[in-house]
């Protein structure tokens, strides 16, 4: 075998006390290869084991303790089976505790000796007045032993196999300390140049790499983690703001260069109302991306009902001004179809022709639109998921739209890339979810990002209410009486059948309800719900929008986009169930209209403090951002769509929603360094190059996939 040039690209295999078989292992469960890999595995938690504790002193049950002291009897007690045990006497010269063992008797009892002295760790028992230890740690008092107090004790992760195979985590504590003590700070590359540590006063990533696994003391810990984490942020951003540039310089796209007849039409003619100044500013902001020669990779985040749509629809006609076909994916029916019909509406006398394209689009229909589609005849296509699929062929395809895009895949969103010939299309991305700060600086960190900050005028703040199942005939007054005024409501459930528990209020349970509080004729009321068929759904959906029917009963299909302005009650049942983003979404189904507009939240009266949380939060607030930034605290960014998928968040230590300050400062650095040295030609940033080169794999990037 050759010799590895860095120490680090060592097999583990030949680390004292590994060898062949447990090397294996190691790769198997923990994906430990090198003794890169295993100075990489950082410590999960620490014990404290740096004090004594005295025998004497109080304690409680199920208290961990450390005593240094001396065996002062052993006896072993014989029995069947588990009755079998050995008990010592430990004394610390303050008192005495008994420790017990029922396992590996013989082995104890070899390594025990009257009059030596040892160091006890475990949990204490109490029972009556006597203190015991069952199965504690023991180990002889030497220099060895004592040395190892003087640090925070590491805990690592491990798998069940390990385990059984006795590579728990002290064992392998014992690798790292033969691996932290035969490395110096100096064999632990950094690809943080120098000029940047000091400007930024920080110590080197070797000395935090080794200090993780031995911290001193808590402080030193806290030191070693925050310059880890700085380093995992800064590369995240650097790879981030580096293909964003790149992109920009090397990906070109079809410039819009013109204004033209159909936008200035629909902008003069047809549009009814006044844009507000967030949508102003936005437009231009897209004229600007799309007329530029480069490709546009836009993401448009605006709240609820901020007006997405309008804006979207400008783009489109900016694109077929100039010869380009547009597409607007939706990530349902009947938000798809909705789209369909204002648009269409909208551009009425145009001369523009609107597709539409979803699964149930089929046969002589679905081929003859592909055929228009292919020949240049259809000017927007709207749908589903379905625009992705490989027969969806277009003449001249300049602008992909994706409306609500956190409900796409991953996957999903990068095939659109794949349908324009020459040019990729400008891609737009627009989301009512806000994301928040942290994770549109990583994640989202090379897409630029416009934001509708604004309203339409005349809106109402919706009221929201948290109420309960006793007060239910209280609500039922209340709907009737704005239904009596003209309005509409909405009443939303979890689930569609009974599920495995009875009590939760299910779709048709509450239907059953519902028609007996509101009977026919004075009521009526649609249905909609995810099995039925989508003409069947399109059907119940009208109804509700023509003001046929007043109430719409329906489960979570409703989410995003429907937009029915005399629509101001939405009753959310079972709101307890939902996720946040998901209550935020349902609340922007009203407050559409000029009406003051209301969003009852209906709970059982138990409820999680995530719950109550939830709850309280959309009681106190209808700011998305604000939202957003709770949601993010509760679950973690780890739930928050796309992260997973994305594989491109390689943090072992740095979290986003708490590590804000440190995701601040590197991202800053990282801003300066690119501006003064785009390609990182600078022989002081060879560093960064050498990185960049040797993590190409984690390339990808939001905007490809967007
Ligand atoms: P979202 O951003 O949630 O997709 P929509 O595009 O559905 O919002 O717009 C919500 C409603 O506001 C629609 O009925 C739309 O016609 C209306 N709207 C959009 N912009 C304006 C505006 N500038 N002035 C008045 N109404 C507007
Ligand atoms: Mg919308």
């Amino acid at each position: 075998m050759s010799k590895p040039n860095n120490i680090l690209d060592s097999s583990i295999e030949f680390l004292k006390g590994v060898g062949p078989v447990r090397a294996e292992l190691l790769k198997k469960e923990l994906g430990l290869h090198t003794f890169r890999d295993l100075l990489l595995h950082f410590p999960f938690r620490y014990i404290d084991k740096t004090s004594f504790n005295k025998t004497t002193e109080p304690a409680a049950d199920g208290d961990m303790v450390q005593y240094m002291g001396k065996i002062t009897d052993i006896e072993t007690i014989d029995g069947k089976g588990s009755q079998k045990r050995l008990s010592a006497e430990f004394s610390d010269g303050y008192g005495s505790v008994e420790l017990v063992w029922f396992q590996r008797i013989n082995w104890i009892e070899e390594y025990l000796e009257e009059g030596l002295e040892y160091i006890v760790y475990g949990r204490l028992k109490k029972y009556g007045g006597k203190k015991s230890i069952v199965h504690p740690e023991v180990e002889k008092v030497t220099q060895d032993s004592l040395q190892k107090l003087t640090t925070l004790f590491p805990v690592y992760s491990t798998t069940e196999k390990l385990n059984a195979r006795n590579l728990h985590s002290r064992a392998i504590s014992n690798l790292t300390r033969t691996l932290t003590e035969q490395l110096k700070p100096g064999d632990i590359p950094d690809f943080i140049p120098d000029y940047l540590m000091e400007k930024l006063r920080l110590r080197s990533f070797g000395e935090a790499v080794l200090t993780i696994h031995y911290p001193k003391n808590e402080a030193e810990r806290i030191q070693a983690e925050n310059r880890i984490k700085f380093n995992e942020l800064f590369l995240l951003q650097l790879r981030l703001l580096y293909n964003r540039q790149l992109r920009k310089r090397k990906i070109r796209g079809i410039a819009f260069e013109q204004i033209g007849q159909k936008f200035n039409d629909f902008f003069h003619k047809k549009l009814q109302f006044e844009l507000t100044e967030a949508q102003k500013r936005v437009v231009k902001e897209l004229r600007r991306d799309m007329g530029s020669g480069i490709q546009m990779n836009r993401l448009l985040q605006g709240d609820v009902g901020s007006g997405k749509t309008i804006v979207a629809l400008l783009c489109m006609l900016i694109a077929i001004d100039n010869g380009c076909q547009a597409c607007l994916m939706a990530p349902t029916e009947i938000l798809a179809y909705q789209h369909f019909q204002s648009i269409t509406k909208m551009t009425d006398g145009l001369g523009i022709q609107v597709g539409f394209l979803t699964g149930s689009v089929k046969g002589k229909v679905r081929k003859e639109l592909l055929f228009a589609l292919e020949q240049g005849n259809i000017h927007i296509l709207v749908g589903t998921h379905a625009l992705l699929e490989k027969p969806v062929k277009y003449a001249r395809l300049g602008l992909a739209i994706t409306d609500e895009q956190h409900r796409f895949g991953v996957q999903q969103r990068a095939r659109l890339w794949t349908k324009a010939m020459e040019h990729p299309p400008h891609i737009l991305v627009m989301t009512a979810t806000p994301i928040p700060r942290t994770l549109s600086m990583t994640l989202y960190g090379d897409l630029d990002v416009s934001v509708i900050d604004e309203l339409p005028p005349g809106r109402k703040s919706i009221r929201t209410i948290h109420s309960f199942e006793s007060k239910r005939p209280k609500l039922t007054e209340f709907l009737r009486t704005e239904i009596g005024r003209g309005r509409q409501v909405y009443v939303v459930y979890p689930l569609i059948e009974e599920s495995e528990t009875l009590d939760l209020k299910n779709l048709q349970d509450g239907y059953e309800q519902i028609l007996h509080h509101f009977p026919r004729p004075d009521y009526q009321i649609s249905v909609v719900h995810g099995r039925m068929k989508p003409q069947d759904k399109e059907f119940e959906m009208n109804r509700f929008k023509k003001g046929i029917t007043h109430i719409l009963v329906s489960t979570t299909v409703i989410e995003v986009g429907v937009d029915v302005p005399n629509a101001s009650v939405m009753v959310i049942e079972n709101a307890e169930r939902f996720g946040l983003s998901q209550l935020h979404q349902l609340r922007g189904r009203v407050g559409r209209g000029a009406e003051q507009s209301y969003c009852i939240l209906m709970s059982g009266n138990k409820l999680s403090n995530e719950a109550r949380e939830r709850i309280q939060t959309m009681v106190r607030t209808n700011n998305g951002f604000e939202i957003a930034e709770v949601d993010l605290k509760l679950r973690g960014p780890g739930d928050i769509e796309g992260i997973r998928q994305s594989g491109m968040l390689d943090l072992k230590m740095a979290n986003l929603v708490t590590d804000t300050q440190i995701l601040q400062t590197s991202r800053q650095a990282c801003m300066a360094i690119l501006e003064e040295d785009p390609e990182l030609n600078l022989l002081k940033n060879k560093r960064l190059k050498a990185y960049l080169e040797k993590n190409k794999h984690l390339f990808l990037s939001w905007g490809r996939i967007s």
